[in-house]
């Protein structure tokens, strides 16, 4: 199965009501094991690069690890771009062969975020690459105490609409209620659902919600009932990898290859449950 626009598979996700996560990779043992999960599982799967990495001095050499290792895959892999910040990124990511990118500019204006991501979706859409943009603002979950009580950068519904035909955007990312990174210790995100309701019935186009971790396991079986179809996960693949490398290490006489293998190999098992968890498993080809 080739590397692939992930945005058909996103399309049958929305319709059938599962979701296709998006996890971000840092390294080599990320990127394996990810893959490994997605073709245990036979599950279509979103590898991504985040802003940041693009401007590294490797960044080439990564895009083109994850595009090979994505086309000698038996299931459908999306090589993307998360949270580009800036158009020239999207035009980086794009020249690095990713195969969807998302823009972010939902920290601009409404008029800002328009412009930019129309001109991200033009040069995106020449080359057959699915454009995501933000409509809302997904903030941190360090700040989330004042982000949940003020319902502070949540979607607003009534502009929806309005910004999908602005942009001809491919993918939507909306807020309703989850942040980026770790939540304080006792913290569960309070997620809309009404409100994801509400959005899922004025546009026709696949959903995503940022900052998966940290929220239950019926908060996610909820989210993609109601017309989530794509959840994006970073940091708490890296929390456990981190947590089983040190693990390892506490061992007697571990080896350096001991560590990276139980990288890979947490990686891996926290990438299935959530592909069970958002009922992608079994659905490849
Ligand atoms: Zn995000």
């Amino acid at each position: 199965m080739p590397l692939v626009s992930i945005l058909p598979e996103l399309q049958r996700a929305s319709g059938e009501r599962w979701a296709v996560p998006l996890f971000d990779t840092a390294d080599m043992e990320a990127t394996e094991g990810m893959l490994a999960a997605a073709e245990e599982r036979q599950a279509p799967c979103i590898i991504a690069m985040y802003s940041a990495q693009f401007g590294r001095p490797n960044a080439r050499a990564q895009a083109q690890y994850i595009k090979v290792r994505a086309r000698e895959a038996g299931v459908p892999i999306s090589f993307m771009l998360d949270h580009g910040t800036s158009v020239e990124v999207c035009m980086q990511a794009l020249v690095a062969g990713c195969t969807d990118i998302m823009y972010d500019g939902s920290s601009l204006s409404y008029e800002e975020n328009v412009a930019n991501t129309r001109i991200v979706v033009q040069a995106a859409h020449a080359v057959g690459v699915a454009v995501e943009a933000e409509i809302g603002h997904v903030g941190r979950a360090s700040d989330y105490a004042e982000i949940g009580a003020s319902r502070k950068g949540y979607t607003d519904p009534a502009i929806v609409e309005r910004f999908v035909k602005d942009t001809g955007v491919d993918i939507l990312a909306i807020a309703i209620g989850t942040a980026h990174g770790a939540y304080a210790k006792g913290i569960t995100p309070q997620i809309d659902v009404d409100l994801l309701r509400e959005i899922r019935s004025r546009v026709d186009l696949p959903l995503v919600m940022h900052g998966g971790t940290g929220s239950t396991e019926q908060q996610f079986r909820d989210v993609v009932a109601n017309g989530i179809s794509k959840i994006n996960i970073a940091t708490d693949l890296f929390l456990n990898a981190g947590a089983a490398v040190a693990a390892k290490a506490q061992e007697p006489n571990a080896r350096y290859f001991d560590m990276t293998a139980a990288a890979q190999a947490s990686f891996q098992a926290r990438c299935s449950w959530y592909l069970d968890v958002f009922g992608t498993s079994g659905r490849a080809g």
